[in-house]
């Protein structure tokens, strides 16, 4: 097994979320809500086998909530 701690911020409100990756996964698909703005958050994380390093790229969110 082999997991990592990484955090992340909230694309609304910069709120930093931490959350535990499972890096035998090399692409997974995010889902998980701010608890500071409790918007729903979607993301989309890619892990380099090179480099170990992980990615997140955000899914724009245009759900018009306001
Ligand atoms: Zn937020």
């Amino acid at each position: 097994m082999n997991y990592i701690r990484k955090d992340i911020k909230c694309p609304n409100c910069q709120y930093t979320i931490g959350l535990v990756i499972d890096k035998n996964q090399p692409s997974q698909q995010i889902y998980d809500d701010c608890p500071s703005c409790h918007r729903a958050i979607e993301m989309k994380m890619v892990v380099n086998p090179l480099t170990q390093s992980v990615n997140f790229s955000f899914d724009s969110v245009e759900d018009g909530l306001f």
